[in-house]
C-alpha cells in the first residue's frame, strides 16, 4: 500500500515543488515506486520532470471532474520508478466547476485509491492556497510534509495551515498527521537562517527533519532542464541533501532530530563566532 503524502504550505515559493520532485526522485533512485500527483495549476512538478504541460491529453483536471480515469492520466516512467499524474493551467477551472459538485472534497482520494497499490510513495504537490485543490490533497493524504523557507517571515501563515489541518482532522480526515517539517533554502552565511531554524525547531520540535536543504543554485536550475536534481547534477549539495531526506522519510525516525540540529547549530555558531573574532582582529 502506498504512503500518500501532501507537500503543503499555502505560502508561495517555500520549496513545495522542488521538494516533491527531488524527494520523489531520490526515493525512486533507491528502488521505491513513486507517483507524483500535481494538483497545482502552475504545473511546475509536471514540467519539472520533463513533461510538456501544453500537450497533455488527460490530467488531474479530468480525474477530478470524472472525465477520465486516473490510469488514463497517468504518465509512467518519466524517470525510472517515477510516474506522474500531471496537470496544467486548466486545473484552475476545476476549483470553480467543483463548487456545486457532489463529494467535491474526496474526489482525489477516490481516484488515488484506485491506483495506490502500485506505489510505495505518492506525493501530492499542492498550490500556494488553501482552496478546494489543497483540500482534496489533504483529504487524500495520510500525512503532510511542510516545507518552510529559512527567511524572516518563515512562520507567517503556518498557524493558518495548522488551523486548516485541525479542521480537516475534525471532519474529513481524522488521521491526517504531520510527516515532517522541512527547512529549505538555508543560507548559513546569514544569522537569520540560524535564528529561523531555531524558531521552527522550537515550534515543531522533533517533527523537523534533520536534513536541511541549503540554497543551492543547481536546485534552481534543474527544473528548466525538466530533470530532478539527482539526474541534473547528481553530485551537487542539493542532490546530497534530498537523498538524506529520502533516507529519513524511509526511516521515519525523528527522535534524534533536535539533538542533531542543535549540534549543527552549535558548530555553525562557533564557526560564526570565530569569523566575527577574526573580523574584529583585522578591523580593530
Ligand atoms: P509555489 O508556492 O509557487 O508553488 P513552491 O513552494 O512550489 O512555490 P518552489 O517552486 O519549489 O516553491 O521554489 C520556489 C523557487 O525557488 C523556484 O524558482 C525554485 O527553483 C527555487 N528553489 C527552491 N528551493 C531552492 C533551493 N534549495 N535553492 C535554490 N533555489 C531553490
Ligand atoms: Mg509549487
Amino acid at each position: 500500500m502506498g504512503k500518500i503524502v501532501s507537500v503543503c504550505n499555502q505560502k508561495g515559493g517555500t520549496g513545495k515543488t522542488t521538494t516533491t520532485v527531488n524527494l520523489s526522485a531520490a526515493l525512486a533512485e533507491l528502488g521505491k515506486n513513486v507517483l507524483i500527483v500535481d494538483v497545482d495549476p502552475q504545473g511546475n512538478s509536471t514540467s519539472g520532470v520533463g513533461v510538456n504541460k501544453n500537450e497533455l491529453k488527460n490530467s488531474v483536471y479530468g480525474v477530478l471532474l470524472n472525465k477520465c480515469q486516473p490510469q488514463e492520466a497517468l504518465i509512467e516512467n518519466v524517470y525510472p520508478n517515477l510516474d506522474i499524474i500531471p496537470c496544467n493551467i486548466n486545473l484552475t477551472g476545476a476549483e470553480i466547476e467543483l463548487v456545486g459538485a457532489l463529494s467535491r472534497e474526496t474526489r482525489l482520494k477516490k481516484a488515488i485509491k484506485s491506483i495506490e497499490s502500485k506505489y510505495d510513495y505518492i506525493f501530492i504537490d499542492s498550490p500556494p492556497s488553501l482552496g478546494l485543490l489543497t483540500l482534496n490533497a489533504l483529504v487524500a493524504s495520510e500525512s503532510i510534509i511542510i516545507p518552510i523557507q529559512c527567511e524572516f517571515y518563515a512562520l507567517e501563515g503556518v498557524s493558518q495551515l495548522m488551523n486548516t489541518l485541525n479542521l480537516i482532522r475534525d471532519g474529513l480526515n481524522p488521521e491526517l498527521a504531520i510527516e515532517g517539517v522541512l527547512l529549505t533554502m538555508a543560507d548559513y552565511r546569514t544569522n537569520l537562517t540560524i535564528e529561523v531554524i531555531r524558531e521552527i525547531q522550537g515550534y515543531f520540535k522533533e517533527k523537523v527533519y534533520k536534513a536541511i536543504i541549503p540554497r543551492n543554485i543547481r536546485l534552481s536550475e534543474a527544473p528548466s532542464h525538466g530533470k530532478p536534481i539527482t539526474m541534473y547534477d547528481s553530485h551537487s549539495l542539493g542532490a546530497q541533501k534530498y537523498r538524506e531526506l529520502a533516507q529519513e522519510v524511509i526511516g521515519a525516525k525523528h527522535n534524534n532530530h533536535n539533538m542533531l540540529i542543535n549540534n549543527e547549530l552549535q558548530e555553525k555558531s562557533v564557526e560564526m563566532g570565530k569569523n566575527k573574532a577574526a573580523e574584529t582582529e583585522t578591523t580593530g
